[in-house]
C-alpha cells in the first residue's frame, strides 16, 4: 500500500508539534470547568483524539460518534450519516467535539445538533485539517490544528477505503 504516496504534506514532528500547542489553548479556555467531555467523530478523529488528550492534563470524559460520509473509494462527501453513537449521558456537559478534517461541513453541521438535542451546555470544536471550502463556510469551528489545500490526503487517521489510516504523516496518493 506504501507505494502509492505521493507527497507528504505534513509530517508527524510537525502535527506533534501543532497538537502540543493545540492542547494547551483548549486547556486554557477550558479552565472554568471541572471537565471537558470529548467526543471524536469516528473513524478519522481517532488518532489526533487519542495524541490530543495526552497532552491535556484535566479531567476528561471520552463519549463516541461514528460518521460516514465518504464510503469507500468516494473522493468527495455523499453525505454525513451517522453510523452509531455511544454518547452516554450528555446534558449538561462541555463537550469538544473533535473531527480529522473540515471538508464541506456537512459532518459538523450534522453532528453539532444531535449534542445540542442531548442537552450539551456547550459544543466546541476542534478538527485536524481544513480545506477552507466555501461550502464550510457557517459550519462551527473553533479550533484547527492546519489549513490544507483542497486535495485528498490519508494518514495519521485519515483513510482512502478503509487503509492508510496508520500513517503517521499526512500525504497525497498517486492519481
Ligand atoms: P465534510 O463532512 O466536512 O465534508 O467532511 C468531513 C469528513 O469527510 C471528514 O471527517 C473525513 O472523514 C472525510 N474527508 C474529507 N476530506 C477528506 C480527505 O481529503 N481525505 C480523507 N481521507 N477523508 C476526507
Ligand atoms: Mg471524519
Amino acid at each position: 500500500m506504501f507505494q502509492k504516496i505521493d507527497k507528504t504534506l505534513i509530517s508527524a514532528a510537525q502535527i506533534e508539534a501543532r497538537i502540543e500547542q493545540l492542547a494547551k489553548q483548549i486547556i486554557d479556555d477550558h479552565k472554568d470547568f471541572a471537565e471537558i467531555t470529548i467526543v471524536p467523530i469516528l473513524t478519522g478523529a481517532m488518532i489526533f483524539t487519542a495524541d490530543l488528550i495526552r497532552h491535556m492534563r484535566v479531567p476528561i470524559r471520552i463519549n463516541l460518534i461514528t460518521v460516514s460520509s465518504y464510503p469507500g473509494t468516494a473522493l468527495r462527501t455523499q453525505g454525513a450519516s451517522i453510523l452509531g453513537k455511544q454518547l452516554g449521558d450528555i446534558a449538561g456537559r462541555h463537550v469538544l467535539l473533535v473531527d480529522d478534517i473540515l471538508d464541506s461541513g456537512n459532518t459538523i453541521r450534522a453532528v453539532v445538533p444531535v449534542l445540542q438535542e442531548l442537552g450539551a451546555a456547550r459544543v466546541r470544536v476542534a478538527m485536524l485539517l481544513s480545506k477552507n471550502r466555501p461550502e464550510a463556510k457557517g459550519a462551527q469551528v473553533d479550533y484547527v490544528g492546519f489549513d490544507i489545500p483542497d486535495e485528498f490526503v490519508v494518514g495519521y487517521g485519515l483513510d482512502f477505503d478503509g487503509f492508510y489510516r496508520n500513517l503517521p504523516d499526512i500525504v497525497t496518493l498517486k492519481p
